[in-house]
């Protein structure tokens, strides 16, 4: 076909063959038709977009944009009618195309626009709850808990319910990351939260705050349905995990504080619960519902407990060592490992008051891995130049009654090379005589393993002669309450010279502790006592001084570069 391009000629469709005049007509029908039908459906996107916006002046060019749609659609009617009424000419064409491709134009931007704001709010979606939940387990976060406490709080104030919140921590999970590694503790809180679940009733919030600690929300519920649901996961967890082929068991520890009678807000009813959970490791019973009894001086501990975990977890402890003498050839054969805690806040902490707050708060257990690492550690690099020392550490009942205690000191025996037989535990007289039988158990293991132990603090327990015959120690140590004064308390004599007496029947060796005076250290001599330790020797020297002490002593075999 040929347009007469003249342009004094107005371009009208007759100037073709009469056999074109319909078709083009139709075609020019049909296109404006499409463009109003694409215009109208492009309506929808727009009203959603207009929606999308709440506020602002987005939400006004939206609605300037949809008016001038409706407007589109309306010339686009007028258009349609004056094409079907006249002639149509090459210019009605022209529009017609325009119409169409403009429309299409309209509806493509806006379709790119919904599915633009689609993923944005598909991408803050996902970034809201990775902020809200725990990216291991996928179970909420403690940001979530806060969320969820305040709505089942909000909730059981408006209809006079009670809500329950229980923490909780797992008892081994520190052993099972120890030994297994990272991989499997992961598994092993992965494969924890369906056991969870199926404790609660699907509207109850179980969210993981950390570690092994995770907080579980019950709305409506009560002291006693609290405590149903603690016996139910108690039991579903008697039934061991299965990860990576091993058969994981492991035991939990419950506290459970109560909307509104132990507070009404989401702090006071979580330090709650974690003080009766605290009370739970200490009673070694499963759980415990919070009492204002479990609370004397909690606070202030549940303070020291969290720094005192964090200082374990980074490595902030450290570790003294105090000489232990050979007091008939004056030389040095082992070092006592005393663990230290300095405090940004608290300032040096003393063992006596730490040592019990892990112990209560089942932090020991970590506490002794990390000494007895890290003291042979240290100990590994003084045996090059002085090969006969030996290593003494205390130990509690709570590490004898820990079933991976003989692998993971044989492990870390073998991790810095170090020989059994220069390693010698530490137990003191009470807790050898607390959980008998299991603690004899582990004993009798540790002297296969060719561990030595001693009993510390001798004397200020209650031990029977029979009972001490039976255990296979090696050493006693005289508490330095009988020691210190020796040379002027006949009494405390008399009490030493029977000591040594009998342990010398029994074949142990005796250490006395706390010698300060030179008198002391005499008539321990002249009574036959085999080790003596104290200040008069040497005070804890931190291990950076070991050699250097040692040297000044001419007690190094080798000659140190310190
Ligand atoms: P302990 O096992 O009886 O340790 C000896 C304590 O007596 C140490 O106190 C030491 O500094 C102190 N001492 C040594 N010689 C003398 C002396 O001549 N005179 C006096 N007055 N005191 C002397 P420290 O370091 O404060 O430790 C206190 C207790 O804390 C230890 O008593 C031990 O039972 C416990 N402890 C320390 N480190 C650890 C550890 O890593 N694990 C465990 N389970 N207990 C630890
Ligand atoms: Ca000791
Ligand atoms: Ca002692």
């Amino acid at each position: 076909m040929v347009i007469n391009p003249s342009l004094d000629t107005p371009l009208i469709l007759s100037v073709f063959s009469d056999n074109y005049v319909m078709p083009l007509k139709l075609f020019a029908i049909t296109l404006t038709m499409s463009g109003t039908i694409i215009m109208l459906a492009a309506l929808h996107p727009a009203v959603q977009l207009w929606k999308a916006h709440r506020t602002g002046r987005q939400r006004n060019a939206w609605r300037i944009l949809l008016v001038l749609m409706v407007l589109f659609v309306m010339a686009y009617g007028i258009f349609l009618a004056a094409l079907a009424t006249h002639n149509v000419t090459m210019v009605d064409l022209v529009v017609s195309a325009l119409m169409f491709g403009g429309s299409c134009f309209v509806i493509l931007v806006l379709r790119i626009s919904l599915m633009s704001i689609k993923d944005i709010k598909k991408a803050a979606e996902l970034e809201r709850y990775n902020a809200l939940h725990d990216q291991l387990t996928g179970l909420p976060n403690r940001v979530l808990l806060y969320e969820s406490m305040l709505q089942a709080i909000a909730h059981g104030k408006r209809r006079h319910t009670p809500v329950a919140l229980m923490i909780m921590d797992l008892n081994q999970f520190k052993e099972v990351n120890d030994t297994l590694g990272h991989h499997c503790g992961d598994k092993l809180l992965r494969a924890l939260v369906p056991r969870l679940r199926d404790a609660v009733r699907a509207c109850d919030i179980i969210a993981r705050l950390g570690g092994d600690e995770f907080a579980i929300v019950l709305g409506e519920t009560d002291k006693e349905g609290a405590i149903t649901v603690a016996e139910r996961i108690v039991q579903s967890l008697e039934e061991p995990l299965s990860v990576d082929g091993y058969d994981l068991q492991t035991g939990v520890s419950i506290g459970i504080a109560l909307y509104p009678a132990d507070g009404n807000d989401c702090n006071t009813l979580i330090k709650k619960a974690e003080i009766a959970m605290y009370a739970a490791k200490k009673s070694s019973n499963h759980f415990e519902v919070y009492k204002p009894s479990q609370n004397i001086h909690s606070l202030d501990r549940l303070n020291k407990t969290r720094k005192l975990h964090d200082a374990i977890v980074n490595g902030l402890l450290s570790l003294h060592f105090q000489p232990i003498v050979d007091l008939r050839s004056g030389q040095v054969s082992c070092f006592e490992v005393l663990t230290r805690w300095t405090d940004e806040e608290l300032g040096p902490v003393p063992p006596d008051e730490f040592i019990p707050i892990a112990e209560q708060s089942g932090l020991i257990k970590q506490l002794t891995l990390w000494m007895l690492d890290e003291s042979m550690r240290q100990c590994r690099h003084w045996l090059t130049f002085n090969p006969g020392l030996h290593l003494s550490v205390n130990m509690t009942a709570q590490d004898l009654q820990d079933s991976y205690l003989i692998r993971n000191i044989a492990d870390t025996l073998a991790k810095h090379g170090f020989n059994a037989r220069q390693l010698h535990i530490e137990i003191t007289e009470s807790n050898m005589m607390t959980h008998s039988r299991h603690s004899r158990r582990m004993i009798s293991q540790l002297h296969e393993l060719g561990v030595s132990l001693s009993i510390d603090d001798f004397g200020t327990g209650f031990s029977s002669l029979a009972y001490l015959k039976q255990l296979p120690t090696q050493a006693i140590k005289i508490d330095k309450s009988f020691v210190r004064d020796i040379a002027s308390d006949s009494s405390d004599e008399i009490i030493v010279r029977s000591v040594i007496d009998i342990a010398h029947n029994m074949g142990q060796v005796v250490i006395a502790e706390g010698i300060e005076e030179p008198e002391c250290l005499e008539r321990l001599l002249a009574l036959g006592c085999d080790y003596g330790q104290g200040f008069l020797f040497s005070r804890p020297i931190p291990a950076h001084e070991v050699l250097t002490w040692l040297r000044e002593r001419g007690e190094l075999v080798r000659q140190a570069a310190v």
